[in-house]
């Protein structure tokens, strides 16, 4: 008679991954915070923290791919990252252990479970930081004239855009004329940035290239999700299930594309930002610009309590992206801040989902679905005030070469403005 226990065990097996792809849980109402900028860039909804929480549509993290970054960070790097860009509070100590020579991470709510051992780097023992992206630091010097030579780039026009506009809330019209659409205005910016980059020397890469979703999801797919994990009426669960397909599935496919297919050095995340404009129909338009840059951080109490979003963490703060996030960031933003005369943005006081990044004001830490799934390093571009009125009236101008008076000012197109300024800034980072 055959041995039962291999099949016994791939069942138990089967059984526990189908568990763990089924859990969800339960989503709370909006947390009560100072309004954020770009609804897109809010991150996944927080939810109550269960045993071993995981995030919406997120699988089991393993834990054991982090054996690669084994002495390879020093305590004092490691407690620096982890305090002051990648969390908010003390949240993590709940979580993590630091000692001497290494830091006990906890991964499952299951005391059986061991918590993963990190060892820290020491001057007898340092290993180098394995990663798949070019950093700038050991990156070898670019031919004259092509500065980005050797860099494969991948631009992420954020939001679908076309007929996916009204759905993911990022589509406004005043009466008769032309609506703004975010997702179709980056679709853009990508197609000017693209080859501006490619004469510098770079690979580039889109993400997308029309305004139709990466993911197959759509929302009628997420409905049965939705409707376990909330019990609120049907037009809230639809709207539930539609930030289902347009926020976590679609980014998360599109970080599968990245990190599996395209494997770039760079993403560069292109958004336009917007303040509330209340009635997409009727919208606000306010007299104010602005411009900031994130990069991944700032990660609040509630995500560090999931497990999937702790080992992202860790897998950025051990693969070092912030160091080369904050490096080409801060080229790119003091660029692009003096070619487009934006101010820099201020967040308001009292959020805990962000924090100030100290080599420049116009740098933000924030956790967001993109930079913390996306394997390399992240820059996040927010650009302009959809519903400002200046900005608005660049937007209804549309793309056109060379200047034109707007608002009593010769303005190039806010798209050319955009690639251009964002191209010169990697130029200049990078020639460096
Ligand atoms: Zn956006």
């Amino acid at each position: 008679m055959r041995n039962p226990a291999p099949i016994i065990a791939t069942l138990c097996l089967g059984l526990l991954v189908v568990f763990l792809l089924l859990r969800t849980e339960t989503p709370k109402p909006e947390p009560t915070q100072p309004p954020v900028p770009d609804p897109e860039s809010t991150s996944e909804k927080p939810v109550p923290p269960k045993p071993t929480a995981l995030s919406l549509l997120s699988e089991n993290p393993v834990w054991t791919t982090l054996e690669a970054y084994q002495s390879s960070i020093s305590r004092s790097d490691f407690e620096k990252l982890l305090t002051e860009i990648f969390t908010t509070d003390d949240t993590w100590r709940e979580f993590i252990l630091i000692r001497d020579d290494l830091a006990e991470i906890i991964t499952s709510s299951d005391p059986a479970e061991p918590p993963f051992v990190l060892h820290f780097a020491t001057p007898e023992n340092t290993r180098p930081t394995p990663r798949l992206w070019k950093d700038t630091a050991t990156r070898p010097i670019p031919p004259e004239g092509q500065p980005l030579a050797n860099l494969h780039i991948a631009i992420d026009p954020g939001h679908i855009g076309g007929e996916w506009a009204k759905i993911e809330e990022r589509w406004f019209q005043i009466g008769e004329e032309k609506p703004v659409t975010e997702g179709d205005m980056t679709l853009s910016v990508a197609k000017l940035l693209k080859p501006l980059l490619e004469e510098l020397g770079a690979t580039v890469t889109l993400v997308r290239s029309i305004a139709v979703p990466v993911t197959p999801l759509r929302p009628e797919n997420l409905a049965s999700l939705a409707a376990e994990s909330a019990t609120d009426d049907a037009a809230s669960l639809r709207k539930f299930a539609e930030r289902l397909f347009y926020r976590t599935a679609e980014i998360r496919a599109r970080a599968e594309l990245v990190n599996e297919t395209i494997k770039p050095d760079l993403v560069l995340c292109l958004h336009f930002n917007a303040e509330a404009w209340g009635d997409p129909n009727n919208p606000t338009l306010i007299p104010r610009t602005h411009f900031h840059i994130l990069l991944n951080g700032a990660y609040t109490p509630d995500e560090v309590r999931f497990a999937d979003q702790r080992f992202a963490l860790l897998k950025k703060l051990l693969q070092r992206t912030h160091e080369e996030e904050a490096l080409v960031g801060k080229t790119i933003a003091e660029t692009f801040a003096e070619i487009s005369g934006l101010p820099a943005y201020t967040y308001p006081p009292g959020g805990n989902n962000v924090r100030p990044v100290p080599s420049s004001p116009l740098l933000y830490a924030r956790n967001l679905l993109a930079n913390r799934l996306y394997d390399c390093p992240v820059v996040f571009m927010e650009p302009y005030v959809m519903n400002s009125i200046h900005d608005y009236a660049r937007i209804q101008a549309g793309d056109y070469e060379g200047l034109r008076k707007i608002n009593g000012k010769q303005l190039p197109s806010i798209f050319r403005e955009y690639a251009d300024a964002l191209a010169k800034g990697l130029a200049k980072h990078y020639a460096r």
